[in-house]
């Protein structure tokens, strides 16, 4: 997957049940939305929440990585 994608994770608005996902250019990137879904935990459309997928992940591999750059300089 590219750098530049995202993945959009579709979610029932009443149950918080997920019902979909996408991957979308960054750039072009829509989080709000009013459109609905079909949820099946509820058997009903329901309003659309759209969440970022991995976004926890990313930063927390980000910081391992980071973490692993610093230099050892505690002795100075
Ligand atoms: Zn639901």
């Amino acid at each position: 997957m590219p750098a530049d994608d995202v993945t959009v994770l579709q979610k029932c608005g009443d149950c918080g049940a997920e019902v979909g996902a996408f991957t979308v250019k960054k750039d072009n990137m829509m989080l709000m939305s009013d459109d609905t879904v079909w949820c099946q935990e509820c058997g009903a459309d329901r309003p659309e929440v759209r969440e970022l997928a991995g976004r926890l992940k990313a930063i927390e591999e980000e910081r391992k990585t980071y973490a692993a750059n610093l230099p050892v300089n505690a002795s100075s």
